[in-house]
């Protein structure tokens, strides 16, 4: 029979955080900055479970690392730390674990969710955005180059770039519309408010103990340098990348502001919905040595990954939220252990708390695509609930971005929200 908690709203089928998932947030409630643990609709206090002695027993480094007021220093500890801590707090909030004694000394640790402010998780050092989606990668590329719309590196090469740490905010933050430099056909550039600002249904993955500068990762033991997982809204200027991407490619069109979700889910949450990873087509090259891992027939994850957005129109007459893509993360065709192989493949080192994206995570029919932009192939605008279209992102608008695995016989765990709503550009820019 699958676990069950002692706390109600754990057990409700429509939450994100039952016992099977116990994701990791940072969050702040009495001018108290906490790690924390969400169960149902609380959080579980850490630090207050260490100094009540209820995590006595586990190793020194791991009760001062919960501790802290960022999640680094339980990210660097790696998976033997991550799995004792995850079955003491699954103990504690365990309905058939937990006895009446247990019970009335955790219960005063919790605080409702509602009346807590989630931060970021983690002091985040380096971000890295790759392109891991051939549907994504295929739609966008057909619109620069509709015969040929990958380039040939892409079924040997996990693409990747440099993002930016410094703006990197989480879920619930307004994001202002950027200005930027663009050109429209053969015009003289201008600089200007962005007209086509989009959002990109990403995935986030963060590092645990990460590797020493020059020594590699290798494919077989990539996981166990993954803290667990996040939901990314890589928002995205689509006018002023198309200026300024070559040669060097996407800079202040992608570094003005990327969401996070406040949890990360552990990766052994995940473990009951792993699946094959992507199967390449036939005639598909097999990955190079050094990305193909002997672990691929679990390579994946059955995680659904959707996107609503809604207008101030809609929120100002109280209408739903519209859902204008719905993906799946093992779409891939790189999975996330080879996105972090390859990136220390060079002897570049990955450190704990950096984050990597997946990049846009689109399938391949329609109503499955991670952004925008590639919508515009579409012979209609889209056409919200209000009657309102939409090419690109207009101010009011919000997006939130939700996430959950699901399979018989065992409870859905879900991401929580990544949200952001767009603010006016600031006119005081505009020269
Ligand atoms: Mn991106």
């Amino acid at each position: 029979m699958a676990l069950r908690s002692w706390i109600a709203s754990a057990n409700d089928p429509a939450t994100d955080f039952p016992i099977q998932n116990l994701p990791y947030g940072v969050f702040c409630h009495r001018q108290q900055t906490r790690i924390g643990v969400a169960i149902g609709n609380q959080i579980l206090d850490l630090h207050a479970c260490a100094d009540q002695g209820l995590l006595q027993g586990l190793p020194d480094e791991l009760v001062k690392a919960v501790c802290e007021m960022r999640l680094n220093p339980l990210m660097s500890l790696g998976g033997h730390s991550w799995s004792a801590l995850r079955s003491r707090l699954s103990a504690l909030l365990n309905a058939d674990a937990a006895d009446s004694q247990t019970r009335d000394r955790v219960e005063p640790l919790l605080i409702a969710m509602n009346e807590a402010t989630m931060q970021l998780p983690a002091e985040i050092g380096d971000y890295t955005d790759f392109y891991a989606s051939i549907h994504h990668a295929t739609r966008v590329g057909k619109l620069f180059r509709p015969d040929n719309p990958l380039l040939p590196n892409y079924k040997y090469v996990p693409i990747g770039y440099h993002g930016r740490a410094s703006s990197i905010v989480v879920s619930g933050n307004e994001i202002r519309r950027p200005c930027g430099q663009t050109r429209i056909a053969a015009a003289e550039p201008f600089f200007g408010p962005s007209q086509s600002l989009d959002y990109e249904l990403e995935v986030g993955v963060f590092i645990g103990p990460g590797n020493t500068m020059g020594q590699r990762i290798e494919i077989a033991e990539a996981e166990q340098h993954i803290f667990g997982l996040c939901l990314v809204n890589d928002w995205s200027a689509r006018d002023v990348q198309s200026w300024e991407y070559q040669p060097l490619g996407p800079f202040l069109a992608k570094n003005f502001a990327t969401t996070i979700s406040p949890w990360i889910v552990p990766l052994e949450a995940l473990g009951p919905y792993r699946v094959a990873a992507f199967e390449r087509p036939a005639g598909d090259p097999a990955p190079l040595n050094y990305l193909a891992s002997p672990l691929s027939h679990l390579g994946g994850i059955d995680l659904t990954l959707e996107v609503y957005v809604e207008s101030r129109q809609m929120r100002q007459t109280a209408t739903a939220p519209a859902l204008l893509g719905r993906g799946n993360l093992s779409d891939l065709y790189w999975t996330i252990g080879q996105l972090l192989t390859h990136h220390a493949s060079n002897g570049c080192n990955l450190r704990p708390g950096d984050l990597l994206a997946t990049g846009t995570i689109s399938g391949p029919a329609e109503g499955s695509e991670g952004c925008l932009l590639e919508m515009k192939h579409r012979a209609e605008p889209i056409r919200l609930p209000s009657g309102e279209a939409r090419t690109f992102l207009v101010d009011g608008d919000r997006v939130t971005f939700r996430a959950y695995s699901q399979k018989e016989g065992l409870p859905r765990i879900g991401f929580g929200e990544c949200t952001g709503t767009i603010v006016g550009a600031d006119q005081a820019q505009i020269l």
